[in-house]
Parts: structure tokens; sequence; C-alpha cells
């Protein structure tokens, strides 16, 4: 999985979905989120010849970018089609339409908060279609360039 930026750095930059969180007053924390903006930053496949129409999204604090506090699969096809095609347990076609943690890469305390944040508030049928426009994008990108080739 390559960053989306990385191939489509202004549209990334445009396009990236961020969060707001706002704590209460004499809260500490929001669900282990501390108040600010977080960003869910997108990741396609590289591989052209492979159809697997979903995103990983690592999701950062704005004041921290060194940290993911969190790593979500998301697809944005129906559920048919991911169970038709993916040698998975039979749940992973429904978590992935409708976002979940990614269980090999890391995560946070804060993830299941980010996780459910996602769910609510950032998935709607406009960033839907804006995911499945990017991953178009990345992959018009990519057979230009001729396939991924890390910088040197
Ligand atoms: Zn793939």
């Amino acid at each position: 999985m390559i960053p989306f930026h990385t191939l489509c750095p202004e549209i990334a930059q445009r396009e990236v979905r961020c969060i707001h969180v706002l704590v209460a007053s004499g809260a500490v924390s929001h669900g282990g989120l501390s108040a600010g903006e977080y960003a869910y930053v997108e990741f396609y496949c590289d591989d052209l010849d492979c159809d697997c129409r979903r995103v990983f999204l690592e999701v950062i604090a704005r004041h921290q970018q060194d940290k993911v506090l969190a790593s979500i699969n998301y697809g944005w096809e129906k559920q048919s089609f991911y169970r038709k095609r993916l040698p998975w347990p039979p749940d992973a076609a429904r978590d992935i339409v409708r976002g979940a943690l990614d269980p090999l890469n890391q995560q946070s305390e804060a993830s299941e908060e980010l996780l459910r944040i996602f769910q609510r508030q950032v998935l709607d049928e406009k960033y839907r279609l804006r995911l499945r426009r990017h991953h178009q994008l990345f992959r018009e990108e990519l057979r230009r360039r001729g396939g991924w080739k890390p910088p040197t």
C-alpha cells in the first residue's frame, strides 16, 4: 500500500478528510483523543494487476504526526463484491464495507474511538465516492509512471 499523496499530492492535500475533536471543559480527552485536528490519510494498493478496491487509512494527529493512532480498512463496493473475491472469513466482507480496524497494523488506545468517528461522521456517500475516485486517480497515475518505484 502506497500513500495517495505520494502519487497525487495536490488532490490528496485538498481532499484529505480531517476531523476536529473538541474536549468538554474539565475533561482531558474525548475517548482517548486530546483536542485537535486528526487526518484520515489514504493508502492504496500499488499492484495494477490487483483489483482489491479498498483503502487503508492511517489516522494521524496534526499535533503528533509521527504516531499512527488507528489503522482502518475500508471498501466502497457492495458487500457481495468482497465476499466473492476475498478468501476471508465470512465477517470480513461485512467489516470492510463498514470500516474495520486492521488486525496487523498499528493501533492505539484511541483507535476504537477513531473507528467510531469514521463510521458515524466521516463515512457518508460523498466520502465513499471520493475514495473510489481517488483510487481511480491513483491507478491512472501509477499506470502513467509504469508502476511504483520507491524514491531512491
Ligand atoms: Zn490490491
